[in-house]
Formats: C-alpha cells, sequence, structure tokens
C-alpha cells in the first residue's frame, strides 16, 4: 500500500486514545487510557516519518522494531505486526501500557522535537490487544528438545525468559508464591495503570503456547533449590526485589504508617475480589494522607488513595520537581485527580501522638554542587515545619534481599544484595553456579518491566546455550 502523504505529521496532531477525565477516573479503579480503533490506530501509526535513524528503538531497551510495526499497523497488517513486535518484546501489551515513554521511546522521537512524538506506546498495546483478540497467537513451532528449564518467579523477567525458551524446544516450568502470574504486574501496580485481565489473557495465552505454571509454590520453603537444580537442567531466578527502603527517622513503626507494597497489594486484592492473604486491605477513606517518596510507587500510592476517598493527598519529595524519579506521565496524572506535591522537604520525623503518627516533621532542602561538579542535597537551617496526617505511606523504593538459601548453592550476590549475572557471558545472564541464571530487578536493582523483559530474554539465550543448543541471538537483544 502506498505511504500516505510524507507531511501527514503536520496535519494529524498526535493523538492519545481517549483519556478518562480525571473527575470520573477517580471514582473507580479502571486502566484510564481506552483503546484505538483500527482507523485511529493507522492514522496515528502513519505521523511517524520514517527519519531513517530510528532513535526511537535505540532508547527502548528491547530495540523493538517501532517504525516498522508502525507501518504494518498504517496499511491495516495487524498480525504481521503482531508477530514482529513479539520478536523483540514477549510483553508488549505491558509495556506499551506502563512504560515511562517520555524518557523512552516517545522521548526520542524525531517528532518530540515541536510537532508531538508519535504515540509508539499506545499502539504497541493496541496491536497486541486487538490482534489477541482477533484469534492472532505467537508463534511456537520448535522441535521439542528434551531440556527442562525452572523458572522461579512469575514476574516480567520470569515470563520473558519463559516465552523465549518454549518457542526453541525447551521446557519452561514457572514457579511463584502467589497465586496468580505477573509479579508486580498483578501485585504492585494498580489496576488504573494496568487492568488484571490482561494479565490474565497473557497467560491463557502462555499456557496455550505450553508454558507451566506452578503457582503458590514458594522455592526455598515449599520446594528446596537443591531439589530443583536435581530435576531441571537449568533454573533461572526472576525473583524481584522486596526489601522495602525505610527513612531511618523516629516513627516509622507506628501502625498507620505504612509501607507502600502493603498498601497497594491490599488495595488490589479488595478491588479484584481476591482472598487477603498477606497484608490487608488499608482504607484511607476520609484520611489525610501523606506519601513521603516521589517514584512510580509513591505515584502509584497517591492516586490509589485518592480513588479511596481520601480527605487529602499531600506527596513529599527530599528534591525539586525536576528531580523527579517517575515517569512524568504518572506525575501529570497525580496532579490532574487533585494529588499535592511539596517539593525540597526531607521528612525526619514522623510525629506521634497516642501511639499514632499526626503528622510528618521535614526539613526544607536545597540543592548544592561541590567543587568537583556532584550535586547533594542539603538540609536548610531552622525550617523545620510539621504536616498534620491521619496516614502515612512510605515509598522510599526497595532493594534486593538474598535468600538464606544463596550461599548454600553457591549463588554470589554484590555488596548491596544484587545477584551477580554476567550480562556478557561466556553464557548470557549466567550466575557463580553454572547452572543458575538470573535477571529483572534482582540483578539489577528496582527498575523497569521493560529492563526485566530484557534481562529475561537475555538469560533465555544463554540457557540454550549452556545445553548445547546451540548460540541464538534473539532481535533486539543488542549490548550496550
Ligand atoms: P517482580 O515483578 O518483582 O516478580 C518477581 C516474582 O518472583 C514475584 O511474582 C514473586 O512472587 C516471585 N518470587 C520471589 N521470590 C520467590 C520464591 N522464593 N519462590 C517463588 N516465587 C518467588 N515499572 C514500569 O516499567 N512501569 C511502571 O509504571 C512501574 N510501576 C511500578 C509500580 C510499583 C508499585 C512497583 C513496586 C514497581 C513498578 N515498576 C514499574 C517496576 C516493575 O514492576 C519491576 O521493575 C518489574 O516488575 C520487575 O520484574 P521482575 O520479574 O524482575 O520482578
Ligand atoms: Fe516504548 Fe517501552 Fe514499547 Fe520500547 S517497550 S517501544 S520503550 S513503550
Amino acid at each position: 500500500m502506498a505511504r500516505k502523504d510524507p507531511l501527514h505529521f503536520l496535519n494529524v496532531p498526535r493523538q492519545m486514545p481517549r483519556t478518562t477525565p480525571a473527575s470520573l477516573r477517580i471514582q473507580e479503579f479502571k486502566e484510564i487510557t481506552g483503546q484505538y480503533d483500527r482507523d485511529q490506530a493507522s492514522e496515528q501509526a502513519a505521523r511517524c516519518i520514517d527519519c531513517g535513524n530510528p532513535y526511537c528503538e535505540w532508547e527502548c531497551p528491547v530495540h523493538n522494531y517501532i517504525p516498522h510495526w508502525l507501518r504494518l499497523v498504517e496499511d491495516g497488517r495487524l498480525f504481521e505486526a503482531a508477530e514482529l513486535s513479539h520478536k523483540t518484546n514477549s510483553l508488549p501489551e505491558m509495556c506499551g501500557r506502563i512504560c515511562p515513554q517520555d524518557r523512552l521511546c516517545e522521548g526520542a522521537c524525531t517528532l518530540n522535537d515541536g510537532y508531538g512524538a508519535v504515540t509508539i506506546g499506545s499502539v504497541e498495546k493496541y496491536i497486541t490487544d486487538e490482534a489477541f483478540k482477533q484469534g492472532w497467537r505467537p508463534t511456537v513451532d520448535a522441535e521439542p528438545s528434551g531440556k527442562q528449564v525452572a523458572v522461579i518467579g512469575a514476574g516480567p523477567a520470569g515470563l520473558a525468559c519463559a516465552d523465549v525458551l518454549i518457542r526453541h524446544g525447551v521446557q519452561p516450568v514457572v514457579f511463584d508464591r502467589y497465586a496468580e502470574i505477573g509479579g508486580l504486574l498483578t501485585f504492585g501496580i494498580p489496576p488504573f495503570k494496568l487492568e488484571k485481565d490482561v494479565v490474565r489473557t497473557r497467560r491463557a495465552v502462555m499456557e496455550e503456547m505450553g508454558v507451566q505454571f506452578v503457582l503458590n509454590t514458594e522455592i526455598g520453603s515449599d520446594v528446596s533449590m537443591e531439589k530443583l537444580l536435581a530435576d531441571y537442567d537449568a533454573v533461572f531466578m526472576g525473583m524481584g526485589t522486596y526489601q522495602a527502603v525505610t527513612g531511618g527517622f523516629p516513627g516509622e513503626s507506628l501502625p498507620n504508617v505504612h509501607p507502600a507494597l502493603d498498601y497497594l497489594i491490599g488495595n488490589i486484592r479488595q478491588v479484584e475480589g481476591w482472598a487477603q492473604q498477606g497484608p490487608g486491605y488499608i482504607d484511607l477513606k476520609d484520611k489525610r494522607v501523606v506519601v513521603l517518596g516521589a517514584g512510580d510507587t509513591a505515584m502509584d500510592c497517591n492516586r490509589t488513595a485518592i480513588r479511596q476517598g481520601a480527605a487529602s493527598v499531600t506527596c513529599v519529595h527530599r528534591r525539586g520537581e525536576g528531580q523527579l524519579r517517575g515517569s512524568r506521565k504518572e506525575y501529570k496524572n497525580a496532579r490532574e485527580e487533585g494529588v499535592k506535591f511539596l517539593f525540597n522537604r526531607q521528612p525526619v520525623a514522623i510525629v506521634e501522638a497516642d501511639g499514632k503518627a499526626v503528622g510528618v516533621r521535614f526539613m526544607r532542602t536545597r540543592l548544592t554542587t561541590d567543587g568537583d561538579g556532584q550535586t547533594r542535597i542539603e538540609q536548610v537551617e531552622d525550617s523545620e515545619e510539621v504536616i498534620d496526617a491521619d496516614a502515612v505511606v512510605v515509598a522510599f523504593g526497595f532493594r534486593p534481599q538474598p535468600a538464606e538459601w544463596f550461599k548454600a548453592n553457591r549463588i554470589t550476590v554484590h555488596e548491596d544484595g544484587r545477584v551477580l549475572a554476567a550480562p556478557r557471558g561466556p553464557f548470557y545472564m549466567q550466575t557463580s553456579n553454572p547452572q543458575i541464571f538470573a535477571g529483572g530487578d534482582m540483578v539489577r536493582g528496582a527498575d523497569l518491566v521493560v529492563t526485566a523483559v530484557y534481562e529475561g530474554r537475555q538469560a533465555a539465550m544463554g540457557i540454550i546455550e549452556y545445553l548445547g543448543l546451540g548460540r541464538i541471538e534473539l532481535p533486539g537483544q543488542q549490548l550496550d
């Protein structure tokens, strides 16, 4: 089909799929961005000017073939677009929804320079959602090799590893301690960013492909690592990073001071109607809520509290507005939904009365530059202030927590607890125990879904070679 007018991008502005207005979306836990129809997807995809030097592909951690699948969508060739999209990404419908596109693919789009970037994430999501709806499934045509791999963790890293293994004739058996797959996609990220049906659909597709899931099973207590090593040809660990970072100030253990993930998981279980195992539901209706931190997790807590009907939600960050760690898109969504932000404030204590938190004490901060050009944050003298609070949510991030069985299984970790795995081989992502591979947050530290997918795929390449099945080079897996 002939290309549309090369100046199409001037006549057709960047247009996201319909987004629910803030006043309505805060009343529900549904995804806030809708879906293109076929014509809208084609119109938006056609805005790509095929600039010849696709910076978008380079900024995308899995190096998706973006201009190529945009062209296929423009031409209405949906199944071919889905096939191509899955060549580089095992979970494109998730990444299309929750990648911070503004600092990855879309941030690098040539049109971002004044014309509005191509809506890459929304088109990526459209391709897989729509192709699945119309019956398309990823191709699995490799001869079974007779090899079996145990995958610990059904998060993005484990799922991506399993996806590549099954497509290359290796049987993955994925173990997870939770009752559903997805890792933080299911038990962390709220449904207004990613509805859980999307994860359920991916599970059904992977099961059809032949991936086996063994859920409600914790490695280390229900099944030992030693047993996995005896029963399987190799093991992949994609166990994430779950040790919450604390502020180290007085009052953090008060009953109405909540760790972010406990708060989010309790709410997801409530919304989905799942049995409350582990942390219970924390209802912040009518409460004055203070959220400490300003990454993706903090934004999710802010927006969850708003939807629960909090009286007010104030998010406090020790740096300035320009140094937010999370996605700008989520910051904008939070502001639209009524979250108040206080920048350049460092919490120094939770204020206590009658055994409960009643406020947070802060010092103002400023950014200073050392002689060697390094910036650091310093507290401003005599700048103490207190904000009243009925509940405090602490969202300072997560660090890896090595399991006590690592040592006995010769798994070496960095000083900060991250598992040591070799990104460049000789077998990609192999740990210090040759039979064990690892990837995702437990290797990188808390990061992104798309980087966990990258490392899960990289590890699968290493495992396939380790099993003597030959060296494969997956598209998009270039080492940077
Ligand atoms: P996880 O997703 O953590 O999966 C690990 C899995 O291993 C879990 O299912 C766990 O149950 C299982 N497991 C652990 N130990 C065992 C064991 N011993 N036995 C059996 N199973 C075990 N990233 C984005 O790109 N965009 C976002 O918008 C975004 N928002 C986020 C919001 C929140 C609240 C959080 C916490 C993170 C967010 N992230 C986001 C980060 C992203 O979710 C993670 O980087 C990603 O999920 C890491 O994938 P993973 O597979 O390494 O680990
Ligand atoms: Fe962009 Fe993420 Fe998709 Fe890559 S995976 S094209 S960075 S949305």
